[in-house]
């Protein structure tokens, strides 16, 4: 895994979408790009980390019964 840089760092991601798609990653705040209104954005490193820690066992979750 790669180390994150500073947090004072935005996330890559940040750099290359509009402004109004800019916020603040829900974990370290980092600058990121957030999805729509009303998500919760993570940086990649955040991301990654998540990935890691739900496993593979946990995908979107389904209300299928
Ligand atoms: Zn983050």
């Amino acid at each position: 895994m790669t180390t994150p840089p500073p947090i004072t760092e935005p996330d890559p991601s940040a750099l290359i979408c509009p402004g109004d798609k800019i916020g603040p990653c829900a974990a370290c705040q980092r600058k990121t790009h957030k999805y729509g209104s009303g998500g919760i954005p993570l940086c990649q490193w955040c991301m990654e980390s998540a990935k890691t820690a739900w496993g593979a066992t946990v995908r979107f979750v389904s209300t299928r019964p």
